[in-house]
């Protein structure tokens, strides 16, 4: 009996909490830059088998009728068309849609009957990607039937469904009712959670390429590049709703130029004011706004970007100011149309300037090669004398530390120098015009700590947040004397991705990798289980129209939601109001003074911290296994705080 109703596959777990259903599909997802975020994509294949219920009343009737004559299977010649797959009379009676029986059921049909309808273009669906951690795993999305066997979608819908395209499979569910719909569209429609109820930035925004494009489009003095007719005509050629503006001026010899701040001041509301500092600012210290050397200092007033360059900061997921302002500003319609745009326009903008990168952006010259050497031997001679004096008993102790503990730290401390400081040598060579580059500091893609790690030196190879220590007796592998406490015997990679490791520092770096291997899996069974104990304990509680929190039973749970009653999605980043909006409302370009232009936000990346982020905050320095999505490598130097 027990066995009937326990675990996973049990009555419980399989089938009452979760169930197979009806009206759904499922398939493997791809991207298309073309659909609106709220559209998704699905195979005429998968459209044709999932079906609406119709209540035939006198208004529909005909066009019922027509549907209900496709059969099931209408011809496709001139375009999708929607047939039915079941007709259902008044007495309870459902009839099967054949194609022999089609135009004779169409011909009995009355009001009263219900038809189930094939999906079409519009129709409000659920869509889903495991596993569903959070309430935008299941967003409502409108259907776009097309062509092929794969569901699609906009790739700035990716964040919330935490999916990629190297095989995914999403659900989608198809609503039965009126009110089911209703809700969905109100409540789930993807434009409704651009804004994350997790630390009320936008969760939902361009990525990647777009990121790169809106670079491509903006950045440089003087309005950014120039564009002629033809170019500018074929930027804006993805905006079918959007003419040509009047040229921004002449150039040398009378023809007409278009700037990229002008064609993207198109996307924005007339009234749009906003002052920050973007991604690829990199003045030390306060920003020379004006000045700014590289075009960080973002100025937009009256809707026309006036100057600074467009990038993760302005437009991307979880940290684009724009974005977020437009959100919160203008509503989620208005924040949908911008979105749709803006990764339109840069798609345009990117393909119009072209964009590639390889293994050669990682080249560096051979005096920067022999500099991050020479630099790497003299940390690696630094560590040897450390052990030296650990030796002879002249290392002072670190209060609070044994003499090991002290030698550990120091050499740590060293060895992560000499990565920073390759990187640095590196960077040096790798300027603004390298693709690469690019992508790292706009925030497409990429740290400069990965563009280092490939070029420069890999660095120390941790495991559980230590020197790599365990192997043989006093030694990690046979190749190193006993008792060696050097950097290489240790795990250290003084040698880059591109150059190649060699045999002992391969061995490091693969027990590095494997921990974080092991780790993510261990990890995502525990943080299943703990889920599942926290969903049990808070699914019977619900927030009454009086403010309170309660269970079923009426019992009081919290007197105000969340104790504080504040909905971080509603909230300016936590706060109940933004004072640099504020005072720029009313002073205008005067609060530009007072504005802290530089001051740290808190995104998604540090206020709500994920697992993924906590792991890479206590040991950053030496993280040395270039997670995908790991810490910035300038976080600390670059994102100057204002003296706050
Ligand atoms: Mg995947
Ligand atoms: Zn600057």
């Amino acid at each position: 009996m027990a066995q009937r109703l326990k675990g996973k596959e049990g009555r419980f777990r399989s089938n009452l909490s979760g169930k197979r259903v009806n009206f759904s599909a499922r398939t493997v997802i791809s991207p298309d830059p073309n659909l609106s975020i709220n559209d998704v994509g699905v195979p005429i294949i998968a459209a044709r088998e999932l079906t609406v219920p119709v209540h035939v009343n006198e208004h529909n009737i005909d066009m019922v009728r027509e549907i209900v004559a496709r059969g099931p299977s209408p011809d496709e010649s001139d375009g999708y068309k929607p047939g039915a797959n079941y007709v259902q009379r008044p007495d309870g009676r459902r009839i099967r849609l054949t194609g022999n029986n089609a135009a004779e059921v169409s011909e009995a049909l009355d009001i009263d009957y219900t038809v189930e309808r094939q999906l079409v273009d519009g129709d409000v669906v659920l869509f889903n990607r495991q596993p569903s951690l959070h309430r935008m795993s299941i967003m409502a999305h409108r259907v776009r039937v097309m062509p092929g066997r794969t569901f699609r979608f906009n790739l700035c819908v990716c964040a919330p469904y935490n999916a990629d395209f190297d095989g995914d499979e999403m659900n989608l569910h198809v609503l039965q009712s009126d009110e089911a719909r209703a809700e969905a569209r109100i409540l789930m429609q993807v434009q409704e959670n651009i804004l994350s109820p997790r630390y009320g930035g936008p969760l939902i925004g361009a990525i990647h390429d777009h990121i790169t494009g809106a670079y491509f489009l903006t950045h440089g003095k003087d309005g950014g590049p120039h564009f002629d007719r033809y170019e500018a005509m074929n930027i804006l050629l993805k905006l079918p709703d959007i003419s040509i503006p009047e040229p921004a001026g002449t150039d040398a010899d009378g023809k007409p130029y278009w700037t990229g701040k002008q064609l993207f001041s198109l996307l924005l509301p007339e009234d749009f004011n906003i002052t920050y500092k973007a991604s690829v600012c990199q003045c030390q210290g306060t920003c020379k706004k004006e000045d700014c050397p590289w075009d960080g200092y973002v100025k937009i007033r009256n809707g026309q970007l006036l100057m600074g360059t467009i990038d993760e900061k302005g437009i991307g997921n979880s940290k684009g100011k724009i974005l977020e302002r437009i959100a919160r500003d203008y509503g989620a319609d208005r924040a949908a149309k911008f979105l749709n745009e803006v990764t339109r326009l840069a798609l345009g903008a990117i393909m119009n300037h072209g964009f590639s990168t390889g293994i050669g952006d990682e080249d560096i010259p051979l005096q920067a090669v022999d500099q991050i050497n020479t630099n790497s031997q003299e940390c690696i001679q630094e560590v040897d004398d450390l052990v030296s004096s650990y030796r002879e008993g002249t290392l002072a102790e670190m209060p609070g530390r044994s003499l090991r503990d002290t030698l550990e730290v120091k050499i740590m401390t060293t060895l992560a120098g000499a990565r920073d400081q390759a990187g640095n040598i590196a960077g040096n060579y790798l300027g603004m015009s390298n693709p690469a580059v690019i992508m790292a500091k706009t925030g497409a893609r990429g740290s400069m700590l990965n563009l280092s790690q490939m070029a420069g030196c890999v660095g120390q190879q941790a495991v559980r947040g230590e020197r790599i220590a365990r192997g043989y007796w006093d030694r990690t592998l046979p190749h190193f004397h006993k008792g060696d406490l050097g950097a290489y015997a240790r795990g250290f990679c003084s040698d880059s991705y591109k150059s190649g490791l060699n045999p002992t520092e391969f061995f490091f770096h693969a027990m590095g990798g494997r921990e974080g291997l092991v780790d993510t899996a261990v990890r995502t069974s525990r943080s299943g289980y703990m889920q599942r104990r926290l969903i049990s304990a808070l699914e019977d509680l619900k927030l009454t129209s009086d403010g309170t929190v309660r269970n079923t039973v009426g019992t009081i749970v919290q007197f105000k939601y969340g104790e504080d009653g504040i909905d971080p999605s509603r909230a300016v980043r936590g706060k109940a109001i933004d004072l640099n909006d504020l005072l720029a409302e009313v002073l205008g370009d005067d609060a530009d003074m007072l504005l802290n232009v530089d001051q740290k936000e808190n995104t998604g990346d540090n206020y709500g911290a994920r697992e993924k982020d906590l792991e890479s905050l206590g040991d950053e320095d030496f993280d040395s296994d270039g997670d995908e999505e790991s810490t910035d490598y300038d976080e600390d130097g670059g994102d100057y705080d204002g003296g706050e």
